[in-house]
């Protein structure tokens, strides 16, 4: 399925605002088995890709995610920050190519496991990204899915990332960079309608 500029425009207006309302619930699921600042980090990046799209109107898909992604890499900070930044850039290159939205998640999440050194089932962010992917990919891509990838990493224990220092106390408790990822892909389905 292809997503045109004016649609994901709409999809990352939404996910800036759903990440604002959740900005509590993001800092008290790290606080769990983190630092406490996942919310604070993510507001930041979602005040400052809101004020860029104002500076800058992007005229094409490779322009707006790679705003996006600068947005991110400058303002999130933290190991969440560089990691979206790198999904959202890797997006952008490949937006040149294709508005398929299968094929920009997967290159997104292909960009999370580079950079974050990371796979599947070490509870982090990217056990929403696959299973989201391979969901487009096999047209079972909606609601219940996400729901479903995001309550799979509660049980799995910490490999990577601050969480990982936990190790067995990490389980039992979502991961937060799962959740902010289950509200953007939240916020897709809110507009394309899945
Ligand atoms: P920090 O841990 O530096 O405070 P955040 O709290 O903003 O950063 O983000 C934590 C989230 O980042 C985790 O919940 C996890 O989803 C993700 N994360 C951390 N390390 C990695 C990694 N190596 N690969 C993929 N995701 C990671
Ligand atoms: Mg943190
Ligand atoms: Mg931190």
């Amino acid at each position: 399925m292809e997503l045109n500029l004016a649609d994901t425009k709409k999809w990352m207006n939404l996910f800036v605002e759903e990440v604002e309302k959740n900005k509590s619930n993001l800092n008290e699921l790290d606080t769990a088995i983190g630092d406490g600042d996942h919310g604070t980090n993510m507001d930041r990046g979602m005040q400052a890709i809101t004020a860029a799209l104002e500076k800058k109107e992007p005229s094409d898909l490779a322009e707006l995610y790679k705003t996006v992604a600068f947005a991110m890499i400058q303002k999130i900070g933290g190991a969440s920050g560089p990691l979206y930044g790198t999904a959202f850039l890797d997006m952008s290159k490949k937006a040149k190519e294709t508005a398929d939205l299968t094929e920009l998640i997967q290159v997104g999440t292909d960009g999370l496991k580079r950079r974050g050194q990371s796979d599947v089932g070490m509870k982090t962010m990217i056990d929403v990204w696959q299973p989201v992917a391979t969901a487009l990919k096999d047209n079972k891509f909606n609601q219940q899915a996400v729901d479903e990838a995001l309550e799979s990493t509660k049980d799995m224990v910490a490999t990577k990332g601050r969480a990982s220092y936990l190790e067995e106390k990490s389980r039992g408790h979502l991961d937060p960079g799962s959740q902010s990822s289950a509200y953007l892909f939240g916020a897709l389905i809110k507009v394309i309608g899945v």
